[in-house]
């Protein structure tokens, strides 16, 4: 086992602006930032606060609820919005990748040398973005799909989140037990990509569930329970730069 996976405990503390759950282990880190329930979203100074002696670079993208993941490198200017897309994954050490959520899962991924952050509501899952970053990690940079290790971040819960036919219809193709992710008209996403990383490889040992229910959670945003008015969380992962690199 790496320690991409449960060797490090997650800890509280302050990143930039922002609580968050973190765990930095020797390659990894993965951190999950808590909230503000309202008020915070995609502001710069909050980006750019990220950057004190956490990263080098940082990237984020123009979430649209899709499959498409883009791959990046340790060039560019510090922040940087790479546009449509709902996916990350780099293997250049320093470089934050981070989704936007307030209701849909954060799926952070690592093995040997390589990162990925991922957003996936409903939509994402329908249209399995996990997949297809995992897909990117084992095809591309030859991981074995045992040794990647995920994380799911702060999400509604199965209960709080009642949805219309559409999308128990559009995640029954994956063929998972459905008694993982769905009861009566309610669906469990982290239940889902649970199932659904375990479908595609991963131990199940290496999946793991972080934070509680955003629509229950004060602190947590949800767009669920609060609409228009949300904040954002982030949730990040990044390769740890072990000495400063001058580009
Ligand atoms: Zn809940």
């Amino acid at each position: 086992m790496t320690d991409t996976h449960q060797t490090n405990a997650w800890r509280e503390e302050t990143v930039g602006r922002d609580r968050a759950l973190v765990r930095k282990g020797e390659e990894v880190t993965m951190t999950f930032a808590l909230g503000p329930a309202t008020g915070a979203a995609k502001e710069p100074d909050r980006l750019t606060a990220i950057l004190d002696n956490r990263v080098l670079r940082l990237r984020h993208c123009e979430q649209i609820h899709g499959g498409t993941i883009h791959e990046l490198s340790a060039g560019g200017q510090e922040v940087v919005d790479v546009g449509p897309g709902d996916g990350l994954i780099t293997s250049s050490p320093g470089v934050g990748l981070l989704v936007w959520t307030a209701d849909c899962v954060p799926v952070l991924l690592a093995a040997d040398g390589v990162v990925a952050a991922v957003h996936s509501g409903w939509r994402g899952c329908a249209v399995d973005i996990v997949g297809a970053a995992i897909d990117r990690m084992t095809r591309h940079y030859e991981i074995s799909r045992k040794r990647i290790g995920a994380a799911l971040g702060p999400a509604v819960c199965g209960s709080c989140y009642e949805v219309g036919p559409e999308v128990p219809e559009a995640l029954r193709r994956f063929d998972l037990d459905e008694s993982r992710w769905l009861a009566d008209n309610h669906v469990d996403l982290r239940g889902f990509l649970n199932a659904r990383l375990e479908a595609l490889g991963l131990p199940a040992e290496n999946i793991e569930t972080i934070g509680g229910c955003t629509a229950e959670t004060p602190e947590l945003a949800s767009f669920r329970r609060d609409g228009e008015s949300a904040g954002r969380q982030w949730a990040m992962a990044y390769l740890n730069h072990r000495k400063a690199l001058s580009y």
